[in-house]
């Protein structure tokens, strides 16, 4: 995957994409990307935030050091936008509004797994009664790795990661608390951000919860992780009939009026937003044909085997097993695979 712009290290460049609004781009070491991108929106009251990368201290720092040097004080952040659910994007939202006090906009159904906030029945019966009961359930919710529901190769961090984020449990916890929106945004809802008007789109699949935001009069879209332009979105077997959503959602930008500029939240600006789309949806169309292609080859076959002819052997794991389920999920939904166990291990057959 050498040479895509997803995987390129910070910059330290304030770069305007449109006018007034400004790309400083935040460093991120997770699965297979170099930054994420945090887009200021100015207007007369201050700065409108999305995006703002990923919790701990680190990138904390760097916010910090691009904010001064996009001449941004922190007092004048008046919102903070998330796109959607994943710690690169909500990360720092929470410490930021907390030292800005700025509001906090996201999707309608944004919920991150371990808000210790989002408690189940019977979460604490067993714990130990002078045990924070916040950061008590912060550590059951990260009780990771979790069994994979096809059998496979676990979810979660690799192990050394764990044992760091254990140990480090309260802290983690300051940095990672989830932000609490103060404005949820549904379908069509509009927002003024940045002296523009924004359409907020419900653009499911990547997440159940991501948000684009559509500027309509200008051509501009901010559209998070929905479409990247050089690798394709991760797309989980997790997220209920993920696929078919991505898929729908991509169909819904692709049908939008004029985009002159597709932001996303890695990478660089996108000016042929329907030729990507194109590209995305070919992507998966092609993952359909080859799993259908593998099936004919291995009979019935685990998650994993399949995971192993779509993948090359330095991406197997637990996302390559979770992308390949999502898409052995939309066959099997489209009536077009069926599915049997076999000791704990599912089988699919297309
Ligand atoms: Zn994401
Ligand atoms: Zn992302």
């Amino acid at each position: 995957m050498a040479g895509k712009q997803e995987q390129e290290d910070a910059s330290d460049e304030i770069t305007e994409v449109a006018p007034g609004i400004l790309r400083l781009q935040l460093p991120i070491d997770f699965v297979g990307l170099g930054h994420v991108n945090c887009y200021a929106l100015e207007d007369q009251r201050g700065f409108a935030l999305v995006d703002p990368g990923m919790p701990g201290p680190a990138s904390w720092q760097s916010l910090m050091t691009r904010l001064a040097a996009a001449d941004i004080p922190t007092r004048r952040v008046h919102t903070i936008v998330v796109t959607h659910s994943h710690p690169d994007h909500f990360g720092a939202a929470s410490m930021l509004s907390k030292e800005t006090g700025a509001e906090v906009v996201a999707h309608d159904r944004f919920r991150t797994l371990f808000d210790p906030r989002d408690l189940d029945d019977g979460d604490l019966d067993d714990a130990d009664p002078g045990a924070d009961p916040e950061l008590e359930v912060f550590l059951r919710r990260l009780d990771l790795p979790r069994p994979s529901p096809w059998g496979g190769e676990p979810l979660g961090p690799p192990r050394e990661r764990l044992e760091e984020m254990r140990s480090r449990g309260a802290e983690m916890l300051q940095w990672m608390w989830p932000p609490r929106p103060s404005h949820r945004v549904r379908d069509l809802d509009r927002i003024r951000l940045g002296d523009r008007d924004w359409v907020g789109l419900d653009t499911p699949g990547h997440t159940d919860d991501h948000l684009c935001l559509y500027d309509e009069e200008h051509g501009v879209l901010l559209c998070g992780d929905q479409v990247l332009p050089s690798i394709t979105p991760h797309v989980s077997g997790m997220v209920d009939d993920s696929v078919q959503r991505f898929v729908d959602s991509l169909d819904r930008l692709d049908g939008l009026g004029r985009v002159d500029i597709a932001l996303p939240a890695h990478g660089h600006p996108m000016t042929d937003l329907h030729g990507r789309v194109a590209e995305i949806k070919e992507h998966h169309e092609q993952r359909l044909d080859e799993l259908r292609r593998y099936s004919d080859e291995l009979g019935w076959a685990s998650v994993t085997d399949l995971s192993h002819k779509l993948f090359r052997p330095r991406s197997w794991g637990g996302m390559a097993e979770d992308e390949t389920y999502a898409h052995l999920e939309h066959l099997r939904r489209r009536q077009e695979a069926s599915v049997r166990e076999e000791a704990g291990v599912l089988l699919y057959k297309v």
